[in-house]
C-alpha cells in the first residue's frame, strides 16, 4: 500500500465525517466518489486497497481501458464528465451512475442504449447552475420539464440533480449555487412525478466539498485530495 494515499484517503474520510457531524447531516447520507480521471489503473488499485470503492471517471475511451483492466466487480463506476449521444452506448454499459445527463437528445439515446443490454440505467440530470455559457448542464428553468420526459423512459432512473458551479477561489462564494441545486431538487420532488426519485445531489470537489455538505450534498466528487494534482 501506498502510504502517502492512504494518509489522504483517510485524512478526507476523516473530514467528511467531521464535516458530517458539525452540520448534522448523516454520513450514511454522503457518499464520496473518488475522481479517477487520468490516474492510471496501478494507482486506482491502490485506492481500492486503501477502501475506496466508487470511481468517477470523466472520459469514455479512457474510462473503457481502466474499467476493463481492473475488472473489479465490487467496484462502482460513475460517469461524471460530458457524454455524447455517440458515445452513449459505451457508457450504460460501463458506469452504474450518469451524472451528466443535460438533454433529451442524450437522454433518448441512453435510454434505447440500455434497453439493448436490459438494464434500467440510473441517472442524475446536470445543471447550469452558474447559467455559463462555456459549461454543460441544462439551464435550472428547463429541467423540471426534462424531468418529465425523461419519466416515460423505461431504461432510464433519474436519481437527483448533479452541478458544477463556477470556480471561485472562496467556497462560501459557491454556497449560492449550491442552494440553487438543492432547492430545484426539492421543488421537482414536491412535484411527485412518477418514476422520478430525486433524492441525490452532486456537489462538490476538493475546494468546497465541505460547504457542499453543508447544503446538502449526497455525492462528492474528489480528485486532488486523494490523488494530488492531474498532471
Ligand atoms: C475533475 C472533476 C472533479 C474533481 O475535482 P478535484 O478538484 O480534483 O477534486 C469533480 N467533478 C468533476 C465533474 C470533475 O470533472
Amino acid at each position: 500500500m501506498i502510504p502517502i494515499l492512504k494518509k489522504q484517503v483517510d485524512h478526507i474520510l476523516n473530514r467528511i465525517r467531521e464535516t458530517a457531524y458539525l452540520y448534522g447531516r448523516d454520513m450514511d447520507e454522503i457518499q464520496l466518489i473518488a475522481v479517477s480521471k487520468t490516474i492510471p489503473p496501478e494507482m486506482i488499485r491502490e485506492a481500492i486497497e486503501c477502501g475506496l470503492k466508487t470511481f468517477g471517471e470523466s472520459y469514455i475511451q479512457e474510462s473503457r481501458e481502466k474499467i476493463a483492466s481492473i475488472a473489479d466487480s465490487s467496484i462502482s463506476w460513475h460517469f461524471i464528465g460530458h457524454l455524447q449521444s455517440n458515445k452513449a452506448k459505451y457508457a450504460v454499459k460501463l458506469f452504474d451512475l450518469i451524472h451528466t445527463v443535460d438533454s433529451i437528445k442524450l437522454a433518448y439515446e441512453l435510454d434505447r442504449q440500455a434497453q439493448k443490454i436490459n438494464k434500467v440505467q440510473d441517472i442524475l440530470l446536470q445543471v447550469n447552475v452558474g447559467m455559463e455559457g462555456s459549461k454543460s448542464g441544462a439551464p435550472p428553468e428547463y429541467v423540471l420539464d426534462l424531468t418529465k420526459a425523461i419519466s416515460s423512459l423505461q431504461h432510464l432512473k433519474v436519481k437527483g440533480l448533479m452541478a458544477i458551479p463556477p470556480v471561485y477561489n472562496s467556497p462560501e462564494r459557491v454556497a449560492p449555487y449550491f442552494q440553487t441545486l438543492r432547492k430545484l431538487r426539492d421543488m421537482i420532488r414536491n412535484e411527485k412525478i412518477p418514476n422520478i426519485d430525486m433524492k441525490e445531489l452532486s456537489m462538490g470537489m476538493t475546494g468546497d466539498f465541505e460547504v457542499a455538505i453543508r447544503e446538502g450534498a449526497t455525492l462528492i466528487r474528489i480528485g486532488t485530495a486523494i490523488f494530488g494534482e492531474r498532471g
